[in-house]
């Protein structure tokens, strides 16, 4: 590298000043330059010590300095005779100080002699056998100084006598500049010199340093220098970045293009700036592009499982350039009667966190049943606080909580306790989710579960009565709301007295302390027995042996029938209502017996509430009145969040009523046609779980229906679903879509099993069959089952086989479940308690629901019957305007036109992609067109396939 080699230095030598016998000769060099030589020839004569000197030489600071000297000797063996004094050395001295001083001050440098000498022979063929030697002088310590040569008897000619010194040279290097620098005396020193950054660049670090060594070598680099941000290295100096371009402090190479969506406008730039909207996070690394917040999250769903809120939703479209997306939801309580809205409470717990979510799902749990929330979920990044929060996009959840059933009560306590009797007492529920109906007490003697007592009540206290004296007993209470039961409390453990006799009362009597201990006992100054606590009218006791209810209780159907006097079946089931508890205050609906009405229930010590009242016409028969009671007496043996649940009767006054809870969104049919496509598969899974769940209920009671169809399950608004219309053949009398078959029998066809068709045999798997039917509605938003054919055709097409195809994007695992409930054979159809196990699966694996029922399998179990009956030659040759019109589409006509769908048979191939590509941009108009589509394609297919 040349920049390390030395450079040499040389020293000005000033004419040497010979003594005696040093000759000079002045010559001329082939430029005819003038040089000098200096030499000497004594070689005979002994005893020689001739000196030449040279002038006073400056060394310029250089602590060491070396000397070339050029030079001929002759060789001595070739004098001519020989000679015993002659020499073939000379010595070389110097001194160091100004005033010139005798020789004997000079200290010795060197001994000098030649590798090469020249003889007589040389000279006559004017060889010039040239020596150079080099020898190296230090440290010098003053400003300059001498050298001498001493002649001891030689014959030499000193040609050339050079003095230089070597220095390390200017250098930059690595951004740093190290100034031209004399090596240090000692040859094997290093002096450390500290560079200096050029211009515009700074030491990173620490300082650039180099070592200078005494051969002029620049050795052992440290630190460097880099650029300033702004700036780039070029060929070793900082040169400001150009317009565009930027250049950050710690980036190594030179200036980079701005990343995306960012500018530099002017020169010399460190960073970029961000192009309006974009922006940097401070901890992102300055070669990534500007980024913006993301958009909102995408088909946000909710899932509400009783007071629970599983919201799930899709990542953004425009995640704004960056991996970090996170989710934030913000939970609010809607306040009743439009006082806004208030924001959750810590008592809501969000799993796994309410901000911050990096997956895309959270379950809000802990939130107040039947209350409206409205959920607002926000997808963030990096950079969503550098923007403007109105740049931010919200999706907004609103949700109402359903049903949940009561807190386990958590202390029960004992009262006053009797030798056969405790009172018993407790608090309600932490968190009743509901207004409490009643509370259920079991009890039993310790260690004799399987014999078991309930007594169901209204109040927080009762007496327990009956009991065993000196047992200890087993005390479990819970509570009611509509949603059903809460879990049992915890066992507390309370025993009765001892029972004593007369005497040892009497014996005892002074000892107070002895008495405590038996408080209750019989004594004889005393009541026997306990102070009797509040007692609820409404108790209602059930013993229980082994599970099995040891006399007829409400835990199995009783047909009312089984009652001569069927009033008094109606109030062993139903509860008399005081007509001033109730005031009807709208019409919400006709029945058969007359209307049905809504209005708020008074009972005493409970809370107002909303209630259905069916009322009996005036001018009723008898067997009219009987009837219409039929229902309550029914209903009123059933208890269970999923079947309409009877308050109470009115028969002491007219009209005759009869109270249920009030069911906001009514019959499901209507409600379902109502809100088409407006659901979540879950939440349809939800409902038809409902359904599925109070049929259960009905089946073990021994139950069976009969008329299980959708315009005969309600719903509130909640969405919970409960199963009505009770009363066995007054029902089939009363549904409009139940028809008289061959045998005499009025019978819903489209939704009855074929062997109860056929035989009358109805059964809780004739209940399934009518349940597949009424998932069919549910999934098809209340679609008429087998559309217009008629009743007859419907028998027969069942009979062939045929069934009812599968729903427009109805999954596939709800269709198979249909098709099971319409098994042939009823023992082989699901059993409603298999089918409530397959639904909560489906729910808790909502994955599971993705898989569609696609259209060749909708194809392959068409009913042909309906489908030819049904096909209109003239459609396909319909112009497509008026078929859009007929379905109430017609805006959409030029659109398809435009887009080319001009004619049926194209627009029957249609996908939902490119009703999106035309135009048809709201889910429930595409919704509408393609299911209209898909009718059509059946048409197409029974023309072309008649032979199916
Ligand atoms: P029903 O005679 O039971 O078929 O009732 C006739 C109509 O009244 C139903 O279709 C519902 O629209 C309405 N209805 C009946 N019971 C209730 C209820 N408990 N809550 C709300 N609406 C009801």
């Amino acid at each position: 590298q040349t920049c390390f080699l030395p450079v040499l230095y040389a020293l000005s030598l000033s004419t040497c000043v010979p003594n005696m016998h040093w000759e000079e000769i002045g010559e001329v060099d082939e430029d005819y330059a003038p040089i000098h030589t200096y030499q000497v020839c004594r070689v005979l004569e002994p005893n020689q010590n001739n000196w030449l000197h040279t002038g006073w030489t400056q060394t310029q600071g250089a602590q060491r300095v070396f000397i070339e000297l050029k030079f001929t000797l002759r060789d001595c063996s070739s004098l001519p005779g020989g000679s015993g004094t002659c020499k073939e050395t000379f010595n070389m001295y110097y001194y160091e100080k100004r005033e010139m001083a005798g020789e004997a001050r000079y200290a010795k440098i060197d001994t000098i002699a030649a590798d090469e000498s020249f003889t007589e022979l040389d000279l006559g063929d004017r060889i010039m056998k040239l020596n150079t030697e080099v020898r190296d002088l230090g440290p010098l310590t003053r400003k300059g100084f001498y050298l001498a040569f001493q002649d001891l008897g030689a014959c030499i000619a000193l040609v050339s006598v050079r003095v230089f010194y070597k220095r390390c040279p200017l250098l930059v290097r690595s951004l740093a500049r190290f100034p031209d620098t004399i090596p240090g005396s000692e040859a094997s020193q290093l002096v450390e010199v500290v560079g200096r950054c050029v211009n515009n660049s700074l030491a990173l670090d620490e300082a650039p340093r180099m070592h200078c060594s005494a051969e002029g070598e620049w050795l052992v680099p440290i630190g460097k220098c880099v650029c300033q941000p702004g700036f780039e290295e070029v060929n070793g100096t900082c040169q400001e970045c150009g317009p565009g371009f930027y250049r950050s402090l710690l980036q190594a190479g030179g200036c980079s293009k701005c990343p995306p969506h960012s500018w530099a406008r002017e020169s010399g730039a460190r960073v970029c700036s961000c192009e309006p909207a974009y922006y940097k996070n401070p901890a992102d690394p300055a070669n990534m592009a500007c980024t913006r917040p993301p958009s909102a999250p995408r088909n946000a769903i909710s899932n509400v499982n009783e007071t629970s809120v599983f919201l799930e939703w899709s990542v953004p479209v425009e995640t704004g350039g960056r991996k970090d997306v996170r989710y934030n939801i913000l939970c609010r309580r809607v306040l009743p009667e439009g006082r806004g809205l208030e924001e959750c409470g810590a008592s809501v717990r969000f799993l796994p966190r309410r901000v911050g979510v990096a997956n895309t799902s959270v379950m809000v749990a802990d939130l107040q049943s039947h209350t409206n929330y409205s959920f607002l979920l926000d997808a963030v990044n990096g950079v969503s606080l550098m923007a403007n929060d109105h740049a931010r996009q919200y999706v907004t959840l609103n949700v109402t909580t359903n049903q949940a059933a009561p807190s386990p009560v958590s202390l029960v306590r004992r009262g006053a306790s009797g030798r056969s009797s405790i009172t018993v007492s407790w608090a309600e529920p932490d968190r009743p989710n509901g207004i409490i109906l009643e509370y259920e007490t079991k009890y039993f003697e310790k260690e004799q579960e399987s014999s078991y007592t309930i007594i169901k009540s209204q109040l927080t206290e009762m007496v327990v009565e009956g009991l065993k004296p000196s047992s200890a007993y087993i005390f479990q209470v819970r509570a009611r709301t509509s949603a059903g039961y809460g879990a049992f409390s915890r066992r507390f453990e309370f025993q009765t007295s001892p029972s004593c006799d007369y005497y040892f009362c009497i014996t005892t009597q002074q000892h107070q302390l002895y008495m405590e201990s038996f408080a209750g006992c019989c004594h004889p100054y005393r009541r026997c027995g306990y102070s009797k606590a509040k007692q609820d009218p409404e108790e209602e006791k059930m013993h229980f042996h082994n599970g099995l209810i040891k006399y007829p209780g409400l835990r199995t159907y009783i047909d009312p029938l089984t009652y001569e006097d069927p009033n008094q079946a109606v109030h062993e089931f139903a509860q008399e209502i005081d007509v001033s508890s109730i005031s009807i205050e709208r019409i919400i609906g006709a029945g058969e017996f007359g209307e049905v009405c809504s209005g708020p229930l008074r009972l005493p010590g409970k809370r107002e509430f909303q209630v259905a009242i069916k009322t009996l016409k005036a001018g009723y028969s008898e067997q009219q009145r009987r009837d219409f009671l039929w229902e309550a007496s029914i209903m009123g043996q059933f208890d269970h969040p999923n079947i309409i649940h009877l308050e109470g009767v009115i028969t002491k006054s007219k009209p005759v009523m009869i109270i249920t809870e009030y069911m906001e969104n009514g019959s499901l049919d209507s409600f379902l046609k109502k809100n088409d496509g407006q659901f979540t598969v879950i939440q349809l899974v939800g409902m038809l779980r409902g359904i599925a769940s109070g049929m259960r209920y009905l089946s073990e009671m021994g139950y069976v229906h009969r008329d299980l169809a959708a315009r005969n399950i309600l719903v509130n608004s909640n969405l919970v679903c409960k199963v009505s219309d009770f009363g066995l053949s007054r029902v089939l009398e009363d549904d409009p879509e139940a028809e008289y078959t061959t045998r005499g029998g009025k019978i819903p066809i489209r939704w009855t099993a074929p062997e109860a068709i056929a035989y009358r045999k109805f059964t809780s798997a004739s209940d399934v069959w009518s349940y597949g039917i009424v998932m069919w509605e549910v999934m098809s938003y209340g679609e008429r089952p087998y559309w217009e054919m008629s009743n007859q055709d419907v028998i027969k097409a069942v009979d062939e086989s045929y069934r009812l195809p599968g729903p427009m994007d109805c999954p596939e695992a709800l269709y198979l479940l249909m098709m099971d409930c319409w098994q042939r054979e009823r023992s082989t159809r699901p059993k409603f308690d298999e089918i409530v196990g397959v639904l909560d699966k489906l729910i808790r694996n909502p994955s599971s629901l993705k898989k569609l029922v696609n259209s060749s399998h909708r194809v392959s179990n068409l009913l042909v019957e309906h489908a030819s009956v049904e096909v209109d030659h003239t459609t396909l040759s319909q112009s497509v305007g008026d078929w859009l019109d007929s379905i109430k589409m017609g805006r959409y006509t030029e659109l398809f036109m435009d887009g080319g769908f001009s004619s049926l048979e194209t627009v029957a191939q249609m996908t939902s992609e490119d009703l999106r590509q035309v135009g048809v941009n709201l889910a429930g108009h595409q919704k509408k067109i393609i299911t209209n589509i898909q009718e059509m394609r059946v048409h197409i297919i029974n023309k072309t396939t008649v032979t199916i």
